[in-house]
């Protein structure tokens, strides 16, 4: 088998690092930065995300596991002081793969070609200084004209991130869905949105389209661009799935309750 380490690159996490490649060198394993088969990934959720577009082009062939050396995290739900059972299970390959839906976005450019990204966390689309006005279709039908902050377009994973300060929903990651949540909308007696986050199912999808070649910023997860040729971005449920190697039960929602409830 084959991993690679994805550190935040802090001290505590560069140190877990050289230990983990250490351990799992000494158990017959294989650094391969290139095509692993496991991704450990220590740091926090954000590190998750940068080692995720690190490998998102061999998903099918690659599992990942979070360590977090700060606060409990989603995707790093693992402690530093578990490390060397982890090494273990991972050696004997006693472990479980749970895979969890990813959100594809194509945008379609007017002059060049157009390209597609996958989100484990969301898209959002917003406008640096002016209102964003984009028009939204649901399956090919306009729904309506959105003026405000912008749009976050989650996953299901993505709902306990930025969609949940905007005040959308939890969705659980066995659901094939994905989420519009809205930032800000203006709403008043011209303008008028549905002022609700919207989840829709796998064979769904959103089309959002730019009202006066309005130039937007775009980020996906922790990537962000700038854009302003384009016709229309497409949102769907991907393909694609994300996987995780799950050594013990640690239920979606008791993540949730310990995340944000739970004080002790
Ligand atoms: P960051 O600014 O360091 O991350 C913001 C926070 O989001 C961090 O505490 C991060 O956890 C947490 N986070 C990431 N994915 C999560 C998930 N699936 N569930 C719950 N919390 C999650 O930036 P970053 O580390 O590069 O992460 C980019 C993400 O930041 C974006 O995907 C977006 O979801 C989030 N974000 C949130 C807001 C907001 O809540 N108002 C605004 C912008 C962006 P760690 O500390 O463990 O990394
Ligand atoms: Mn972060």
């Amino acid at each position: 088998m084959k991993f690679a380490v994805q550190s935040r690159r802090d001290d505590q996490s560069n140190e877990l690092m050289e230990l983990a490649k250490s351990y799992l060198t000494e158990f017959g394993l294989v650094l391969d930065e290139e095509a692993p088969d496991i991704v450990l990934s220590i740091g926090g959720d954000g590190t998750l995300l940068h080692a995720f577009h690190r490998y998102s082009n061999r998903l099918d062939k690659t599992a990942f596991v979070g360590i977090h050396t700060g606060h409990l995290g989603f995707y790093a739900d693992w402690k530093p002081s578990e490390l060397e059972k982890l090494v273990l299970s991972i050696a004997k390959k006693e472990f479980n793969v749970v895979e969890y839906p990813l959100l594809e976005v194509q945008v379609h450019r007017k002059h060049s070609e157009s390209s597609t990204f996958l989100a484990l966390n969301e898209v959002t689309i917003k406008s640096p200084d002016v209102t964003l006005v984009m028009d939204v279709e649901l399956n090919g039908e306009h729904f309506e004209r959105f003026r405000g902050d912008g749009l976050c377009i989650s996953t299901p994973s993505g709902s306990t991130a930025y969609n949940k300060a905007l005040g959308g929903a939890i969705i659980h990651p066995t659901l094939q869905a994905f989420q519009i949540t809205e930032m800000a909308s203006i709403n008043n007696r011209v303008f008028r949105t549905v002022g609700a986050s919207l989840v829709l199912p796998a064979h769904h999808n959103c089309a959002l389209k730019p009202v006066n070649d309005q130039q937007f910023n775009m980020t996906v997860d922790h990537i962000s661009m700038t854009e302003t040729d384009v016709k229309s971005i497409m949102f769907n449920v991907a393909n694609e799935r994300v996987r995780f190697a799950r050594f013990r039960p640690f239920p979606f929602w008791e993540r949730v309750h310990d995340s944000f409830v739970a004080n002790e």
